[in-house]
């Protein structure tokens, strides 16, 4: 289709129509364009309709009833010389309109111009899916007085917006929110990116906001997240949590748990029956699967490998990090 235009576009330069002083061009031969387009469907019949009024009523009219007064032999030769650079530039508009869809129906050649529907045919997940955002206002406005407390000493600016997709246990596909820390926001992208196209199950990935950044009912809710401001009790240090630097997966089927006095805690309180790591059940993290896989060999660390406790949904980054990205955070 493309050569087509290329080629009338070539007829009309190669002639000298439109840059010789010479206007060799006649009204048959722009009717021959006309069929050429019209025979290869590149342009609507309407556009072509209008083309051969315009011909007929500057070129071809003599009728000595119009209101128009007759049009002498020099006023034809412009109105043809005309017509063709009019011909040449709804040749050339086409040539690009056609390139345009070649290129559109080619999914290797943009990465911006794949859309969820390719993504899901081919299992690969489209480039405007996974993102990575600045807290704009509207986000903001979202987390202001949850999440983001208001005694938060976190700058907004340091922390980062990712819109991932992430299949359920039943291959369902969501789409995910998740703020973190922008010094792992690729990360935690390309993680989240390759469990989703592996297939690896997560329930939901909601903001914490949208529990009233209440972890309890987050967890009991099997929510994956991981920014909530808070400072370590007693202190005033900011959690890892607090710093967007931890992530929690799937975290009903992979509790915290540590004892106390004597006495077991469990978070969620509703994920007792999965403190059994022997047992098998959906959504379970585990050494050497794939979320354990990736977090680890991006630099995170598990709370399943603790040993004063446990904490099986959570993975996060090193204390020398935390002294390299924020020394005033440390003891
Ligand atoms: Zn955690």
């Amino acid at each position: 289709m493309l050569h087509a235009w290329h080629f009338v576009a070539w007829l009309f330069v190669g002639r000298g129509t439109l840059l010789g002083a010479d206007t060799t061009i006649t009204a048959k031969q722009i009717t021959r364009v006309y069929e050429m387009v019209r025979s290869h469907h590149l342009v609507d019949t309407r556009s072509i309709e209008l083309l051969r009024k315009t011909e007929a009523n500057h070129m071809l009219s003599h009728d000595p009833c119009s209101a128009r007064p007759p049009l002498g032999k020099g006023t034809i030769m412009k109105t043809k010389k005309f017509l063709t650079i009019v011909a040449l530039a709804i040749c050339m508009t086409l040539g690009l309109v056609a390139c345009g869809r070649a290129s559109d129906a080619n999914p290797s050649s943009g990465a911006e111009g794949s859309s969820q529907a390719d993504a899901s045919a081919d299992g690969e997940a489209a480039t405007e899916d996974f993102y990575i955002s600045e807290i704009t206002d509207e986000i903001f406005a979202r987390i202001k007085g949850k999440s983001f407390k208001d005694d938060c000493t976190l700058p907004r600016e340091d922390l980062r917006y990712l819109h991932v997709l992430h299949k359920d246990i039943d291959g369902n596909v969501h789409e995910g929110e998740m703020i973190v820390n922008k010094h792992i926001a690729q990360d935690v992208l390309d993680i989240l990116r390759e469990l989703y196209e592996n297939d690896y199950p997560i329930e939901r990935m909601k903001l914490v906001d949208e529990y009233d950044a209440d972890d309890e009912l987050s967890m009991e809710d099997n929510n994956s997240s991981s920014f909530n401001f808070r400072f370590i009790s007693h202190t005033t240090r900011i959690s890892k949590h607090g710093l967007g630097l931890a992530v929690d997966i799937n975290t009903l089927y992979n509790p915290y748990t540590k004892v106390v006095d004597g006495e077991r805690i469990i978070e969620p309180i509703t994920g007792e029956p999965y403190l059994d790591r022997d047992a098998s059940f959906d959504y379970k993290i585990e050494p050497g699967d794939l979320c354990y896989n990736l977090f680890i060999e991006h630099g995170f660390e598990w709370g399943g490998n603790w040993t004063d406790r446990k904490d099986y949904q959570h993975f996060e980054m090193p204390d020398e990090k935390i002294a390299e990205w924020y020394p005033e955070n440390v003891e």
